[in-house]
């Protein structure tokens, strides 16, 4: 759980605290499995003099102490074997816009499939009239009854049915991070998500089939699954399990992530005061061993390069998919990365997936960035964080990993086009993977690996829980070189990058 309180209103306390008696008392709480979902509903409606909130407006009930960042609790029925995800979702936050907005946008990813969101309910949280609303493509509308003055916070309620879909047979990297195959369930970006404001409105990028589109800025998580008899759940963040509920609490987070299975057998280790923990089909447990020392390993050494893992925790689920995946807290590992692996040593996919994955704690959990307009500044990094890990730790396997991720394919593609721009995953991979690493590698040569370690390090620390820029990634190499960097530049990116004037040998336009 978060240190910080929720410093609301009355009736938002009053919300919290009914929602879990609902949760925990069995005489309030119908079966999720089978039966009708759990209500969360609030019985207590909100009254004019009610606590500290404040009327502006009729109707529009704003907070008196808006949370710094949003602030998310989802109380979740899981259905395992029908594959649906009933949530009462209530988003706190705080108007960050600059005006007085009668609009509010979200991103709901899995509304890409026609008919996979039924969202029932939309309403200011506790009171009694629902907002209007519609759900276009991947983006929720809602319209409030009167303005919310710019800076004012507000709770929403949403009331939704998500139904996940079966896991696609993919190749390359791309598709749902939220399916279901035979011996698991994996929900990523499933959730009503406030939209980023940019540029004067609401960002909704929509659905692009290559590479990760999503986008979120940092939140704080209070999540309580409900989940059938049987089924595992592998949430990130603090856990606490009473039966078949199961409690989450995730502060300072890009997104909650969830895995639920029948099978998962579970394995952790501790080291350095973080608990590593393991969810694997019987079939793979035999692997857990290199797969937990991978994950510590990494966190050690990124942690080291990079700036301190900020959990307690760390949790490495088997999803039902062919690829890795990041979340904040935990990872996913598709299936079939496991196989072939013998079990030891580190020339598998296995062990440099999960070393690449681990990676993206830092670059998309702590360090945000575009990944739909700007998925080089994430991707890249963490494929160089991979090399880095075999270089530290294998250095004779360092050649077998740069052949195999690297060399293998002819190296073509700028590396800063955005996810639309790229044909197909492979041309993906290979301009934003490969050439991405090439391009990190050729910086780090020409202005040093201590300066570029210690320019990487300041970026990690000046763009912590912030959505950097490729302009910031620049700022930071200019703060510890003065080398030309154009040529280099203007040979892997498409775009017309204003490098600082530091940077770029005084060029004309240079940003000062
Ligand atoms: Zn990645």
């Amino acid at each position: 759980m978060s240190s910080r309180i929720v410093k609301c209103c009355a009736a938002l306390r009053a919300f919290v605290l009914c929602s879990l008696v609902l949760l925990i008392a069995p005489a309030c709480t119908r079966t999720g499995a089978s039966g009708a979902p759990i209500q969360f509903r609030p019985t207590i409606e909100p009254q004019a003099d009610a606590g500290p909130a404040q009327l502006v407006a009729p109707a529009l009930m704003v907070l008196d102490e808006p949370p710094d960042r949003p602030l998310y609790t989802l109380n979740v029925t899981l259905d395992y074997d029908n594959g649906t995800v009933h949530t009462q979702e209530k988003i706190e936050f705080r108007n960050p816009t600059g005006l007085a907005i009668t609009e509010i946008k979200f991103n709901v990813p899995p509304a890409r499939r026609a008919g996979a969101i039924d969202v029932r309910d939309a309403r200011i949280f506790g009171q009694a009239q629902p907002l209007t609303f519609e759900v276009t493509n991947t983006v929720l509308s809602v319209q409030l009854p009167a303005p919310l003055p710019a800076g004012a916070g507000i709770a929403l309620a949403f009331d939704y049915v998500l139904k996940i879909p079966l896991q696609e047979v993919t190749l390359g990297i791309g598709g749902d991070d939220s399916s279901r195959g035979p011996y698991s369930l994996t929900a990523g970006h499933w959730y009503i998500l406030l939209a980023p404001w940019e540029n004067g409105d609401w960002y909704t990028p929509g659905y692009v089939p290559v590479g990760d589109n999503y986008v979120s800025e940092v939140a704080d998580y209070t999540v309580n699954i409900l989940a059938p008899e049987g089924i595992i759940i592998a949430g990130a963040g603090e856990e606490a399990r009473e039966g078949r509920l199961w409690r989450y609490s995730l502060p300072m987070a890009r997104v909650f992530a969830f895995g639920a299975s029948p099978v998962y057998q579970i394995d952790q280790i501790e080291q350095d005061g973080i608990t590593y923990i393991h969810y694997t089909y019987p079939e793979h447990r035999k692997f857990t061993e290199a797969v937990l020392y991978t994950a510590a390993r990494a966190v050690a050494l990124y942690s080291e390069l990079y700036g301190p893992y900020p959990y307690r925790t760390l949790r490495i689920v088997e999803t039902g998919r062919s690829q890795g995946q990041e979340y904040s807290g935990m990872i996913g590992i598709g299936t079939t990365l496991y196989d072939g692996y013998a079990g030891r040593g580190s020339r598998h996919d296995l062990i440099a997936t999960t070393a690449h994955e681990v990676a993206h704690q830092w670059w998309f959990h702590r360090v945000g960035n575009d990944q739909i307009r700007s998925p080089w500044l994430d991707e890249s990094l963490a494929r160089m964080s991979e090399l880095r890990f075999y270089q530290h730790y294998y250095p004779r396997d360092a050649d077998w990993w740069y052949q195999r991720y690297i060399s293998a394919n002819r190296p073509r593609g700028s590396i800063d086009l955005p996810l639309s721009a790229y044909p197909d995953g492979r041309a993906y991979i290979i301009a934003v993977y490969q050439r991405g690493l090439m391009f990190l590698n050729d910086t780090r040569k020409r202005i040093g690996p201590e300066t570029f370690d210690a320019a990487l390090r300041d970026y990690s620390e000046a763009m912590a829980y912030k959505m950097a820029t490729p302009n910031d990634f620049f700022d930071a190499l200019a703060r510890h070189t003065a080398e030309d960097l154009t040529d280099l530049v203007s040979g892997y990116f498409a775009s017309a990058v204003v490098l600082p004037c530091r940077i770029s040998g005084n060029a004309v336009g240079c940003r000062r």
